[in-house]
């Protein structure tokens, strides 16, 4: 039995692997969810043929209850929605990690050999460390409790000094060996305390890496959950989670041009309450979708820049009929991606696949960024941050220094949002008040029907 265990637990970790191949890549997406959930499934069943399992009935328990909560959440949580639920299903694996370190520690404490021990108390600190940070990370984006930054004098220090001094009695704990009951309840108090501590300066634009930073933190615990338990599938399988929640981190610092450390001390996102004089006087043209349409009758060239107002307006499918309207005029139409437009990495190229735009009209910003001096019309359809001039001009913008697409060169822009309120990262955009630009204000669906409608008869 155990080698068919271990054959299926090969064949499982062989899925993970597949899984996160294939979901690189908008194509092959839909097979890597399917590879992962096959891979999950069969590591489920094969662990259930340990001997070890005496009785299934806690086991059912828990599968009912856990079905009950994960059904739901995955089919009435909306897409725009889909960082706080990630924040949410880290906080129940790093819990589960936690309380499984816990038990083995109450039920064998005294008998684990000091490597054990270590790698024990690891697994401990960062379970429950990313059950409170995921819990607060959850509550931030859910907007339960402020998404700013909560910062106070000192914030840095008395985190590390919280840090260290649970290292210090994880060491006294592994050299003293045996059983302390009521020291290991202190480092497990203070794990949950950290983790608190470490999000709570940390708000704005910054979350979503945030929870990636958590999924590799839940990832690393569930890795060490496996040398404990001897279990080489939940090693690997942790392996993965983690690595690929640091390197979705990297890249997400890297596309917001910053470094990790100014993401997890740096304090982002707190308002900021310096006077705009450069906003007083300035002029916002607006027009109705109506009028708008006969801007489009001129146009040779034009690009579509997507963003979190598209997602939240479920607009994407509009966004296709007007793409197609436009093409039958002999229009150009493209779509300029930005690597974290929305609300999550790929965000846009999902709503727009599901939309059937075609992927080869979907352009990065590296190769769309040159394309805009010659673009007739830019439609920027619910983004705001994405497009902030103040990322390439203002050293003091929380944005300096993030790349933007510049869709400040193109001849006119047009701006579909509903209000001139800020983006993401609470910022003002200086692009709405440039001649250029005109704003269609309303929610991005009824304005782009609008559009359609009004072309279509002009
Ligand atoms: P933003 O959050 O900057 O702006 C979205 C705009 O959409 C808002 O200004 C809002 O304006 C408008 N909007 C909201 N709902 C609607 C609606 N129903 N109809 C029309 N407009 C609407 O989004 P961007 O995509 O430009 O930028 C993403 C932000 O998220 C960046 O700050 C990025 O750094 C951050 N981020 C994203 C990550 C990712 O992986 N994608 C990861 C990390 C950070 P109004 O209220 O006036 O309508």
């Amino acid at each position: 039995m155990e080698n068919i265990i271990q054959f299926v637990y090969i064949a499982s970790a062989s899925l993970f692997i597949l899984s996160l191949k294939w979901m690189s890549e908008v194509k092959t997406s839909r097979w890597g969810n399917w590879a992962g959930t096959a891979g999950m499934a069969l590591a489920i069943l094969a662990t259930l043929l340990k001997p070890e399992i005496h009785s299934f009935l806690w086991i059912a328990i828990g599968i009912v209850i856990g079905a009950s909560i994960g059904t739901p959440m995955a089919m009435l949580m909306p897409m725009t929605a889909v960082p706080q639920r990630t924040a949410l299903s880290h906080a129940f694996g790093a819990l589960a990690a936690g309380i499984v370190g816990s038990a083995e520690y109450f039920l064998h404490g005294a008998n684990l050999s000091m490597p054990q021990l270590i790698v024990l108390c690891v697994e401990v600190l960062l379970g429950f460390l990313t059950f409170t940070g995921s819990l607060l990370a959850f509550g931030k984006l859910q907007e339960i409790i402020p998404t700013r930054p909560i910062l106070y004098p000192g914030r840095n220090l008395v985190s590390l000094s919280v840090f260290v001094f649970s290292l210090f009695l994880i060491a006294y704990l592994v050299i003293k060996g045996g059983s302390h009951p009521f020291l290991f309840g202190f480092i497990v108090c203070l794990s949950l305390l950290f983790g608190i501590l470490l999000v709570l300066p940390i708000g704005g634009a910054d979350m979503p890496t945030v929870i990636s930073i958590l999924n590799a933190y839940a990832g690393l615990s569930s890795s060490f959950m496996g040398f404990l338990l001897n279990n080489k599938l939940l090693i690997i399988a942790g392996a993965l989670d983690g690595s690929s929640g640091l390197i979705l981190s990297i890249q997400m610092c890297k596309a917001m041009n910053r470094s990790f450390t100014n993401v997890l001390f740096g304090g982002v996102g707190q308002i900021l309450e310096v006077a705009d004089p450069s906003r007083d006087g300035k002029i916002v043209k607006s027009l109705s979708p109506r009028e708008a349409s006969i801007l489009f009758e001129a146009a040779k060239k034009v690009v579509v820049v997507p963003g979190y107002g598209m997602a939240a307006a479920q607009a994407q499918h509009v966004v296709k009929e007007l793409t197609d309207v436009l093409e039958n005029r002999n229009i150009e139409v493209k779509f300029a991606i930005h690597p974290v437009a929305g609300r999550m990495p790929g965000h846009m190229n999902v709503l727009l696949a599901e939309a059937d735009v075609p992927y080869d009209k979907l352009v990065e910003m590296e190769e769309i960024n040159p394309l805009f001096p010659e673009t007739d019309i830019v439609l920027v359809v619910g983004a705001n941050d994405i497009t902030n001039p103040a990322a390439r001009k203002n050293p003091g913008s929380p944005l300096y220094g993030m790349p933007i697409l510049d869709v400040d060169k193109a001849k006119q822009i047009l701006f579909i949002k509903r209000s001139m309120s800020t983006g993401f990262a609470g910022i003002d955009n200086d692009l709405f008040y440039s001649p250029k630009t005109i704003m269609l204000f309303g929610d991005a669906k009824k304005v782009l029907n609008e559009l359609v409608i009004s072309i279509n008869s002009n």
